[in-house]
């Protein structure tokens, strides 16, 4: 038992906690200790200690100090709803603090303005400490001796022996339900929530998206990062385990005191009719196919062509670890040996990948960070596994990293994911996997969703397909992968778990399957037909270098979809034209901060100079969204696909765009590269932009104009492309978020992927209108999106008026051999038909009775 004072967090006028105007705080549910309604705009510490965790929204942070305290300093009243806007936070989970030291300033007006009060708690949340005296009904000052507090019996930390003993030989009972509150389980309702789980003497555990938290604790309970939607499994155990995880349940789904969103999923049991609406986690999963078992699984078309292979596993296993460890002795030298051999496999990545190498020193120096190994230590002497300690450690920062301001640190987050999983591999024993770069020929990967970064090492042609039980048909990955020209199958659902490792399977990328264990009949059969399509390729790679006829003579521009410049090459020898989008996006990850003016220039002229003189369509970075770029401090948002992305991002941040358009105009010879504005939504936008552009031409004294076109991918701007037409040179469709907003369906949500079709007839009506509108003005209008890449589309594209087609490298020498058949006039008239049907499904009939060959 020990007594410690805390200092004062905050200047202002100081009051017990029961004044505060929240019940929870007041009747001490969070915590015992008192209130500040501040004088001042930043929260600092009140005691030497270990920041346990900073919230997500940036608005509360708890500290543990050496005596072990938890203490929660909550700003504000109501402020987690600000999901972190007006709030900056300077340390991070994990971190060591002093007393004094600066823990998150915070804007006074925009928070007194939105928040219910500005009055800050500081409570102790764990269990075993009272109040010995506090310094309250006065003005303190910050640093000021403010409480003390008495005690410390780690009540929270583990269960006690006996309340282990008593869960170890009682009943045990689990239930899930959604949680559906806006803010998650912030400090109120989790405060409820420990009232509840401490009512049981047993252990209460809510898993929530591969993580636990001990239902017992606020800190840890906050620490989970719940959101609305999230599904909660409470887990008990104990004598009279059913009735509390009942209870609990019952609380959660009632909004445990927050107001209920309505709408949010409601517990599964309640209502049977949304099976469609639960997520793939909800799905049974059987056991693995046997040898023999052949079995269909059904997903939806990413990158066509068929392959034949054998299965190479690569899910993303969340790894439940046990709490308690061994003791010290045991654990701590268990979990230092683990981050040697972790070391040890990062060196010799970097020596594999010499290009990468930064990223894996990268790794190295968040593995050296002592505050990472001291957080996990400290939880080791605590008694817990290395597993759990290293996980938490982990988790917390990473979380806390991904919260922050800096974009810097923010990057990290994603490593410290990583690192975390390399480092629960190496405690298991089991040896790390490798990356994809290094997979033998032959290869389909099946992973529950492959990221861009998995892809970005792999040399063409070493992967024979890729089959993912998540993923959208426009994702990154998608992309990436068909610039690789591997057949891909996303949205397989749970399924694909089932397929073991090194199973023979055939992937039909062109219908959206994937067959396990297929009778060898069947094998042969693709095989051969993999073959002859190879064969095909190579002989329309023949002609493919000769300018794009149809067979009526109408000229027809094919180029690429670039995305890194060691694709430029390879797209002239497959018959790009030229390359009507320069994706470069790819160009500014995998980096701690953006490239430089320098850097981007070098990287535009080489892919200028590896198009040998053909055109280069250079659109401007088209971040947000589902491309977020860790290093932009970008605000968070709750539909970041409805917010801030593409030429928004870069009017926000007119240096960046800036630096690229000179990057841009300084590519020689100039005339070569086109500037392309991805989500412009009216002429305004892209006005903004040219005058920019005339700007730095100006200060660069280039005399010759450049090229400044529109990407119509916003369906205000596919209607009213006669007035953005006034303004831009030239359109190009990008058919991938046309269909997204059309549809109101996300591109990269599983659920709703067999349904992204953007041979929809309303995309297409959309389509017709933006040449409709682009020709009052005569500007030419090329389609950049996953369609041009489609050869059932390119008929109902070239008949609807678009004259350039931009898709990408591995399908160029095909497509241009297969619009060399094809005559205008029958182009026009099936289009024409396809605008009057009903679904996507009628219109590739039509195109399929047109064109039966495809
Ligand atoms: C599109 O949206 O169709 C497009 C080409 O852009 P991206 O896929 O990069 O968003
Ligand atoms: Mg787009």
């Amino acid at each position: 038992m020990t007594s410690i004072t805390l200092a004062a967090p905050l200047a202002g006028w100081a009051m017990p906690l029961t004044e505060v105007p929240d019940p929870a705080f007041a009747q001490g549910l969070v915590g015992t200790g008192m209130a500040i309604d501040p004088t001042v705009n930043e929260l600092r510490s009140p005691c030497d200690g270990v920041v346990l965790s900073v919230h997500r929204a940036r608005h509360a942070c708890t500290v543990r100090a050496a005596s072990g305290a938890e203490v929660l300093l909550h700003l504000g009243v109501d402020t987690v709803g600000l999901n972190g806007e007006g709030f900056t936070a300077h340390v991070q989970d994990g971190q060591s603090v002093k007393t004094g030291d600066r823990l998150i300033s915070f804007d006074m007006d925009l928070v007194g303005s939105r928040a219910q009060s500005l009055v800050s708690m500081m409570v102790v949340v764990n269990d075993g400490y009272t109040v010995d005296g506090q310094s309250v009904n006065r003005e303190i000052a910050a640093g000021d001796a403010a409480m003390t507090i008495h005690g410390g019996s780690g009540a929270d930390a583990a269960p006690t022996p006996a309340a282990a003993a008593t869960a170890d030989s009682g009943e045990t009972a689990e239930r899930t339900v959604p949680l559906r509150i806006a803010h998650g389980l912030h400090a109120r309702p989790a405060a409820a929530l420990v009232a509840a789980a401490k009512a049981h003497p047993g252990t209460v555990t809510i898993l929530c998206r591969d993580r636990s938290a001990n239902a017992k604790s606020v800190v840890a309970l906050m620490g989970l990062g719940t959101v609305l939607g999230d599904r909660l499994t409470i887990r008990a155990t104990g004598p009279g385990a059913q009735g509390v995880v009942d209870n609990i349940a019952g609380l959660i789904d009632s909004g445990l005191g927050d107001p209920v969103v309505e709408g949010a999923a409601a517990p599964a049991a309640s209502t049977p009719a949304a099976a469609p609406a639960q997520p793939a986690a909800e799905e049974e999963v059987g056991p693995p196919f046997a040898p023999g078992e052949e079995a269909l699984l059904k997903g939806t078309i990413a990158v066509p062509g068929q392959a034949v292979g054998t299965t190479v596993r690569r899910f993303r296993r969340s790894v439940r670890v046990a709490e308690q460890g061994a003791g010290e002795q045991v654990e701590e030298p268990r979990l230092r040996q683990a981050l040697d051999r972790v070391v040890a496999g990062l060196t010799q990545s970097a020596q594999r990948m010499p290009d990468h190498a930064a990223i894996f020193q990268a790794h190295r120096e968040i593995l050296d960070d002592p505050e990472l190994l001291d957080a996990a230590l400290a939880d080791i002497r605590a008694g817990k596994s290395a597993e759990w300690a290293w996980q938490r450690a982990a988790r917390m920062q990473a979380d806390a990293l991904a919260a922050l301001a800096d974009p810097r640190m923010a990057e990290r987050a994603a490593d410290l994911r990583d690192l975390e999983q390399q480092v629960l591999t190496a405690l298991s024993g089991k040896e790390p996997s490798v990356g994809l770069a290094d997979l033998p020929a032959g290869s389909i990967v099946l992973a529950d969703e492959i990221l861009p970064s998995d892809l970005a090492g792999v040399p063409a042609g070493r992967l024979a397909g890729i089959s993912m039980a998540h993923g959208g048909p426009t994702s990154h990955a998608v992309i990436l992968a068909a610039a690789l020209g591997v057949p891909t199958v996303v949205a397989l659902g749970r399924q694909a778990e089932r397929v073991p490792d090194g199973a023979p399977v055939v992937l039909d990328g062109n219908r959206g399957e994937l067959l396990v264990f297929p009778p060898e009949d069947m094998l042969a059969t693709t095989r051969t037909a993999v073959a002859a399509r190879a064969a095909r390729r190579e002989e329309n790679r023949r002609t493919s270098r000769e300018d794009c006829r149809m067979a009526d003579g109408t000229r027809i521009e094919v180029f690429a979809n670039l995305g890194r410049v060691s694709d430029a090459p390879g797209a002239v020898v497959e018959g790009a034209e030229g390359c009507g989008l320069l994706r470069t996006e790819f160009l500014f990850l995998e980096r701690q901060s953006a490239p430089t003016e320098d850097e981007q220039y070098q990287q535009y002229q080489q892919i200028a100079d590896a198009l040998e003189g053909r055109p280069l369509v250079i659109r401007t970075l088209d971040v947000g969204g589902d491309k977020p770029l860790s290093y932009l401090p970008l605000p968070k948002e709750e539909n970041p696909v409805l917010g801030l992305r593409g030429v928004r991002v870069g009017l926000r941040e007119p240096e960046l765009l800036r630096a690229q358009i000179r990057a841009i105009l300084r590519v020689k010879p100039a005339g070569i590269c086109r500037i392309m504005v991805p989500m412009i939504a009216s002429p305004s936008e892209l006005q903004a932009v040219r005058t920019m552009v005339d700007e730095e031409r100006a200060k660069l004294g280039r005399a010759e104009p450049i090229e400044l076109g529109a990407m119509i991918e916003v369906p205000a701007a596919a209607l009213i492309a006669d007035r953005i037409g006034a303004v831009a040179d030239f359109l190009s469709i990008g058919t991938n978020d046309l269909t997204q907003y059309v549809l109101a369906m996300d591109r990269g949500n599983p659920h709703v992927a067999a349904q992204l079709d953007a041979l929809h007839p309303g995309v297409l009506r959309l389509i017709r209108l933006a040449v409709m509108g682009a020709k009052t003005h005569d500007r030419v209008v090329a389609v950049c999106g996953g369609s041009a890449s489609d050869p059932m589309a390119a008929p109902l594209l070239i008949g609807l008026g678009v004259t350039e087609l931009s898709a990408t490298p591995a399908v160029i020498a095909d497509l241009k051999a297969f619009i060399r058949t094809l005559r205008l006039e029958d182009c026009r008239r099936v289009a024409e038909a396809a605008l009057g049907t009903d679904s996507a499904d009628e219109v590739r009939r039509l195109v399929a009775e047109a064109w039966p060959g495809l």
